[in-house]
């Protein structure tokens, strides 16, 4: 079955699309945390990040890099925030890579993505160390 997003790239179900190019689309969120919350995504369906192709990924990229001036000029927002919930225990509702573009304006009090956390971590040097490595190490 495909995913909602996907029906959408098939002009099944309506969105505000606000651009589209031969690998990738874009439209307003249905839910908008703030006017202009806009959706980046793949055409083709990929679940999560890492099942992205190479290619793909790169076009992904040129889509928010082109995107997010143009929503920030387009609402008059004084920032933006730019995520992926990349996984359900991410937040991931929709199985079908997706990249939030959020306007942000001064005072609007929502934080930075740091306030979905309680804050950091005390992580022992030696355990930074090792988790370092264990990352450069698929990198
Ligand atoms: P996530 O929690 O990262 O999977 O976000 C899914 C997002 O998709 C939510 O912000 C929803 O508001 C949005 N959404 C779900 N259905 C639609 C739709 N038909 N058109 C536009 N946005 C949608």
């Amino acid at each position: 079955m495909s995913t909602i997003f996907s029906q959408i790239v098939e002009g099944e179900i309506p969105a505000r699309v606000v651009y589209e190019d031969e690998t990738t689309i874009a439209f307003l969120d249905a839910n908008p945390l703030a006017p202009g919350h806009t959706l980046v995504v793949p055409k083709d369906e990929y679940e999560r990040l890492n099942n992205v192709p190479d290619d793909v990924a790169t076009d992904l990229y040129a889509t928010i890099h082109r995107l997010t001036p143009a929503i920030e000029e387009a609402v008059d927002a004084d920032a933006t925030t730019v995520a992926f919930n990349n996984g359900e225990a991410a937040g991931q509702e929709v199985p079908h890579v997706h990249c939030h573009i959020v306007p942000r304006f001064e005072g609007d009090d929502a934080g930075p993505i740091h306030s979905a956390f309680g804050g950091p971590e005390a992580i022992p040097d030696d355990e930074l160390d090792e988790i370092a490595e264990a990352i450069e190490s698929r990198a």
